[in-house]
Order: C-alpha cells, then sequence, then structure tokens
C-alpha cells in the first residue's frame, strides 16, 4: 500500500517517521533519510568480508507516507500532519495523532510542539469566523498508567473510572476535568502543569521516562442554531515509550503499557486493511479512541527514532511497528 498515490485528504491514516538529530554519545548514524518517504537502517554486516567491501547487504529500506529527517521543522510535521486534523475539527470531526516511539526518541519534544501550533491555530480560526462567539473550546488532559486513568489537570484526585454508556456513544472518564480554553496561551499553561504531574522516573542521571500514556483531548462545539450543537474532537497522544522494561519491577507495568500499544496497532492495522470489526476492548486506550480509531476520522501516527548505533534494536522495533501501520 505505501508505494500507491493518493493525496493525504482522502488516507484515513498517515504514518510518519520522525528522526532526532544525532547526539555524540550514541554511536555512529545507522539511519539514513532517503527521501522524504523512505528511509534505511543500516544493520550489521555478516562477515569481514561484508565489512572490508563496504557491501551494506543487510541494510533495510523502509518507507512511510512521510519522513521527516533530522533538519525537519517543527512547522514542518504540524503542517503535513496536524493541521488537516485542526480542520477536520473545525467542521465538525474527530481526528487523532499519536507518538510512537522508545524513550528519549523525541514523542514529546514533537507532541509539545504540535499542541500548541493546533490550539493557535484553532483559535485564529474561530477568531476569523463569522460568529467567534458560538464557539466553544474545552480540553482535558489525562494520563493512562498500568491501565489507571489519572487526571493531569487535577492530579490529586484518585484514578478515574471510564464508563461505557452503551450503544455507540464513546465512553465517558467520569469526573474527568474539562476546562474551558480561552486562549493558546491559557492552554499553554494549563499543559505545563499537567505535564508536571505525569509520571516519570529518572533512567539515566538526567533523563526522564514518561511511562503512561498522555492524552489531551480538544473539544471545540459550534451552537449551529438554536438547539444543535456541532461538536469536533483532536486528540493528541504522547504514547508511552515503546521499549520494554526491564526491570523485574517492572514487568507488570511493561505487560500494560505493551497491552495498549499492541491494541492499538492491532485497531489502526485493521483501520489501515479496511478490517469491519475492530477489538477497541483490549485496552483503556484504545476504548477511549473508539471515535477515532472506528469512525470516519483521519488519524496520523508519528513514529520516532533516534539515529544513532545504539538504539538499533528499538530502532528496528519501532519501523516495524510503524510499517504495519501503515
Ligand atoms: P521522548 O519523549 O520520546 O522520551 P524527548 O522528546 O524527551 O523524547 O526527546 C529526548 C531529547 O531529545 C530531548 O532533550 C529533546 O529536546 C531532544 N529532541 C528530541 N527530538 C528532537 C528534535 N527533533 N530536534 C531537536 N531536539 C530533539
Ligand atoms: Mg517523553
Amino acid at each position: 500500500r505505501s508505494g500507491s498515490i493518493r493525496t493525504v485528504s482522502e488516507e484515513k491514516l498517515m504514518v510518519a517517521v520522525r528522526v532526532r538529530p544525532l547526539r555524540t554519545d550514541e554511536g555512529p548514524r545507522i539511519v539514513h533519510v532517503v527521501s522524504d518517504k523512505m528511509l534505511v537502517l543500516e544493520e550489521e554486516a555478516d562477515s569481514r568480508r561484508d565489512v572490508l567491501r563496504q557491501r551494506r547487504v543487510n541494510d533495510k529500506h523502509y518507507v512511510y507516507d512521510r519522513v521527516f529527517g533530522e533538519g525537519s521543522t517543527q512547522e514542518d510535521v504540524y503542517d503535513a500532519v496536524c493541521a488537516p486534523l485542526v480542520g477536520d475539527t473545525l467542521r465538525g470531526f474527530a481526528g487523532a495523532v499519536f507518538a510512537y516511539g522508545a524513550t528519549g526518541a523525541g514523542k514529546t519534544y514533537t507532541m509539545t510542539g504540535l499542541m500548541s501550533r493546533a490550539l493557535s491555530h484553532l483559535f485564529a480560526s474561530i477568531a476569523e469566523s463569522e460568529h467567534p462567539d458560538l464557539f466553544e473550546v474545552k480540553m482535558s488532559y489525562l494520563e493512562i498508567y498500568n491501565e489507571n486513568i489519572r487526571d493531569l489537570l487535577n492530579p490529586g484526585a484518585g484514578p478515574l473510572e471510564l464508563r461505557d454508556e452503551g450503544g455507540s456513544a464513546a465512553p465517558v472518564v467520569a469526573g474527568l476535568s474539562e476546562v474551558k480554553a480561552n486562549s493558546a496561551a491559557h492552554v499553554a499553561e494549563l499543559l505545563a502543569r499537567g505535564d508536571r504531574a505525569r509520571t516519570a522516573e529518572p533512567t539515566h542521571a538526567n533523563q526522564h521516562s514518561s511511562r503512561g500514556h498522555a492524552l489531551l483531548s480538544v473539544t471545540v462545539s459550534l451552537q449551529v442554531e438554536n438547539e444543535r450543537t456541532q461538536r469536533g474532537r483532536l486528540f493528541l497522544i504522547d504514547l508511552a515509550g515503546s521499549e520494554r522494561a526491564g526491570m523485574r519491577a517492572r514487568r507488570l507495568e511493561g505487560a500494560h503499557i505493551n497491552r495498549s500499544l499492541l491494541a492499538l496497532g492491532n485497531c489502526i492495522m485493521a483501520l489501515s486493511g479496511g478490517a469491519r470489526y475492530v477489538n477497541y476492548r483490549d485496552s483503556k486506550l484504545t476504548r477511549l479512541l473508539r471515535e477515532v480509531l472506528g469512525g470516519r476520522c483521519r488519524t496520523a501516527m508519528v513514529a520516532h527514532v533516534a539515529p544513532g548505533g545504539s538504539h538499533r534494536d528499538t530502532t528496528r522495533s519501532t519501523l516495524h511497528y510503524a510499517q504495519k501501520a501503515s
């Protein structure tokens, strides 16, 4: 499928890969961006002869809807991946952008850029519309950690319950804060507060890994007539690190993280293959996202990789996961 030519507006699912800049402490570069749709992962040579002849027999090419190299800007990613979904939200549809990848690969960097741009874009579009006063923007920000839902805008509260209202209605997180947002600056302040409440721990000296999935939901309501309200929704999701939980104490957590990433991957795969039945029930994340995973909505997945040799295994598995989705 990746070879066929379709415009972004026809795609229900867009899969992109972003390669972050190389750091000096992570070995030689093994990820090479070849074009805006293709990259190459250098694999180890089988024999000394291959090395001597400089033959890269095992190198693997990967093709996606978009590949963002390390020179890519936040604007590049926003324009290609997120801007079309913001337009959908204003027209009353739902959409979602996921950031996938191992800890340190650049998920939060990307999502922080997308979140602020998406909100600025939303508020500017509303201000330019004929009746700005008929729009209302609300946001919620939650974390799913070990299959527990926490309110990042009210972090002191206990775990929240996900309730299915039955039928085709989206499930509801009971007691979740929904804050009316007035401006991009207001939202930035709320997000900064929420980010400080995310479950994290120092893995290396200064590096924090986010252990749960963070899900920002922005709802745009438009009073169309006296009674009727049009409602669009944008989900921006910073997924938990996709690497395997190594330590014994983290085994349960690893199982939960993998469970939701697996369920998400399965749902996305079913979507891209046009399957009619998708099993949302497998995790809280997919239950919450049923309206985007099951509807006529557009979804974008940005998989993140580091370019250095010391991350070869996680990079390979991220590239595989993303390829299955595209
Ligand atoms: P993750 O959320 O996947 O664990 P981060 O977004 O925290 O990773 O990124 C790890 C580090 O790399 C951070 O210091 C971040 O600022 C930096 N970084 C990530 N992506 C980029 C990028 N595209 N350009 C510049 N720096 C980046
Ligand atoms: Mg992060």
